[in-house]
């Protein structure tokens, strides 16, 4: 049976599994088609190749890059999800070394922060991941883990969330340019999770009218835990706005049972025909 999982993430970002381990459970969870989409990162990729060769799986390329959407007088973090790109374009490389940086740089100043709260450790712990791309779910960790949020929800509610009481910078790029390198490497560019930004409505109409203006092409329409009338209205979106339409757990952890591979609602069979699958360049890869 044909069951695609186009979001996932490895250790190499804020996954706990190694991009061999993920890759068996995936395969376990009876995934026929993997994303690894670790945040700003295709690195792990290579390893996942590997390990997929002796399975059922085929691995298709991708990455989660973090990006900066002025609306109204704020500021939103909007995922944008990569799919099919090459791993080797040298202008999508520069731009994601260049988000590994900041985050490194984000890092340290939360570590900085936390200080100034009596909090120490947090760079060092960071320090001894062996990860790529480090974010605010390790600076999480840390804090569950020292007894100062109680969940990750907490940890974000009361420290790295928008209202949280750390200021965490996001320096990211725009969508445009996020979208740009990732079309420009050949792949297709998905706006991700379209409804867990807590935007209204409108906004979030002014945000897909955005996204597709600036050469957008898909959304993400199935993922983990949706609510069936969410999946309708954003199948009816990419419908009307002529956009691929995508399926992705978003898996981190094994902890998180609600986000595991492959656990996700078929797009509607109306929908069916849009599924990022049917793109031309999709079938390439098997002949890969
Ligand atoms: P960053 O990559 O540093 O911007 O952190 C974003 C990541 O943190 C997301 O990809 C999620 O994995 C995680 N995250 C964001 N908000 C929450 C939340 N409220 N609860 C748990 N995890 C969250
Ligand atoms: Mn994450
Ligand atoms: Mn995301
Ligand atoms: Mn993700």
């Amino acid at each position: 049976m044909f069951r695609p999982d186009l979001h996932s993430h490895t250790r190499l970002s804020d996954g706990a599994l190694s991009p061999t381990a993920l890759v068996n459970r995936a395969a376990e969870r009876g995934v026929t088609h993997l994303a690894i989409t670790d945040h700003d990162c295709m690195d792990a990729l290579d390893e996942a190749r590997e390990a997929a060769a002796s399975l059922d799986l085929v691995m298709i390329p991708g990455t989660e890059i973090s990006t900066c959407w002025r609306s109204g007088q704020t500021d939103r973090e909007i995922h944008i999800v990569g799919l099919l790109q090459d791993q080797h374009d040298a202008g999508l490389d520069a731009l994601l070394r260049h988000h590994q940086h900041l985050r490194r740089e984000r890092v340290a100043e939360l570590a900085r922060q936390l200080r100034g709260k009596g909090i120490d450790g947090v760079q060092q712990y960071v320090d001894t991941l062996d990860c790529i791309s480090a974010g605010r779910n390790h600076v999480a960790d840390f804090l569950i883990q020292q007894g100062h949020a109680s969940s990750k929800q907490d940890a974000f509610k009361r420290f790295l969330g928008r209202q949280g009481r750390l200021n965490t910078p996001a320096p990211w790029c725009d969508m445009a340019t996020a979208i740009d390198a990732i079309r420009s490497a050949g792949g297709i560019a998905i706006l991700a999770h379209p409804d867990r930004y807590r935007l209204g409505k409108r906004q979030l109409r002014g945000l897909m009218d955005e996204f597709a203006d600036v050469g957008g092409s898909g959304l993400e329409v199935s993922y983990s835990n949706l609510n069936p009338d969410v999946l309708r209205y954003l199948a009816e979106q990419a419908d009307s706005r002529g956009l691929w339409a995508s399926v992705g757990s978003d898996f981190h952890t094994p902890e998180t049972t609600w986000m595991d591979l492959g656990r996700l609602r078929q797009l509607p069979a109306d929908c069916e025909p849009r599924a990022v699958w049917h793109h031309p360049d999709w079938p390439s890869l098997n002949a890969a």
